[in-house]
């Protein structure tokens, strides 16, 4: 199905599917996470490439992210909106709903739009594939090929120029949002996501990406309606479970999300001396469902699994396993034995200079597989 998929979406997928190629390349010549530096030097090609396309973006071509509503907009709108909690009150279900909201759309975004689509760390079918990436979306973080292409860049560049979030390079409020609403970052163009990009339901959910966010908004004032007016006991309103189930954990879900790009690459324990700032946060890991433990992530970005230890509690990879054994999901990639070993016996498993006690063992780490859907 993944030949059938194949379409060609303008002349930068096309030149893409050969970057990826070259991605192959690498992963069959054995080179796996000691290479994290060579995917940043082979990277400064695509950066080029990248920086090309941006402006071929803001030319109106091609580009993820297709949507043209001015970014800060609807950003600011639902941070305001949460005022509305002081006159809606709010009740245990309302709380419930907001709860299962946050977790839901955030296993959208660490299990879908991160591990699976951005470090194609496990497979899934084409169907389960856009199931994951309208969850991704609903978190209203854009669409997944915008998604994806920034964090593969930020994988290229990490703390150096060309990262689009780097504390160091820019600083942390920078790096925590502001690069989201810069001018370069908008469109970033299609180059480095033609594994997701020749599929037309991700090209068509990338563009019209907003409208997951709004039917989810809808869907939650619905619910709200519905509660009151068949259980009036539960005490709730159409409006009270917009706000608790909708406004609050979207919000909340922005600042976990964008905490990994910031507070997770200046504070926090460094396990592997890897060539970023990349920290082990365990109150990001606790907020992101696992995403916090990003400098095991910086390490063996193509595992599946980030948190290493009995204590480095990661839910993403309880789900992702959940997936599996429910045939969902296939291919798991994870950490080399010798690194969870290490790990749980709480020992320093990396030599000073990043590159590995076993480089030999490490899974492949190239990003930008192609997709291998049933
Ligand atoms: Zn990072
Ligand atoms: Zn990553």
């Amino acid at each position: 199905m993944s030949d059938s998929g194949r379409v060609a979406a303008g002349g930068s997928v096309r030149k893409d599917s050969s970057a990826a190629n070259v991605g192959d390349r690498s992963d069959d010549s054995g080179r796996s996470d000691d290479s994290a530096a060579n995917v940043g030097d082979r990277s400064d090609d695509s950066g080029r490439s990248d920086r090309k396309d941006s402006s071929a973006a803001s030319e109106g071509r091609d580009g993820a992210g297709g949507s043209r509503l001015r970014p800060g907009v609807p950003f600011v709108a639902v941070h305001v909106a949460c005022l509305a909690v002081f006159f809606v009150g709010w009740s245990p279900v309302a709380l419930a709903v907001g709860v299962a909201s946050y977790a839901a759309r955030a296993f959208g975004i660490t299990g879908f739009y991160h591990r699976c689509f951005a470090h194609r760390a496990f497979q899934v079918s084409r169907a389960v594939q856009f199931g994951g990436a309208v969850l991704g979306a609903a978190a209203a973080q854009r669409g997944p090929l915008w998604w994806v292409a920034h964090h593969r860049a930020h994988h290229r560049f990490t703390d150096r120029p060309g990262d689009p979030h780097s504390p160091r390079v820019d600083g942390l409020l920078r790096a925590h949002l502001l690069w989201l609403f810069t001018p370069a970052n908008q469109h970033p163009g299609l180059q480095g996501v033609s594994d997701l990009a020749r599929f037309r339901e991700m090209r068509l959910l990338d563009r019209y990406h907003h409208l997951v966010p709004l039917t989810v908004a809808a869907g939650t004032f619905g619910l709200g309606a519905l509660l009151a007016g068949v259980w009036p006991t539960l005490h709730t309103s159409a409006w009270q479970v917009l706000v608790w189930g909708f406004v609050l954990p979207t919000v909340a879900l922005y600042h976990s999300t964008f905490a990994v790009n910031s507070i997770a690459h200046r504070f926090g324990r460094r396990r592997f001396a890897t060539r970023d700032d990349s920290r082990n946060n365990w109150l990001v890991a606790l907020l992101t469902l696992g995403e916090g433990w990003h400098n095991n992530h910086h390490r063996f970005p193509a595992s599946a699994r980030q948190g290493l230890s009995r204590l480095e509690v990661d839910p993403t990879w309880l789900g992702i396993r959940a997936l599996a054994a429910l045939g969902l999901a296939r291919g798991l990639r994870n950490v080399p034995s010798w690194a969870l070993a290490e790990a749980r016996g709480g020992r320093q498993t990396d030599r000073a200079d990043g590159s590995g006690s076993q480089p030999g063992s490490e899974p492949p780490l190239h990003p930008e597989q192609p997709a291998r859907v049933r």
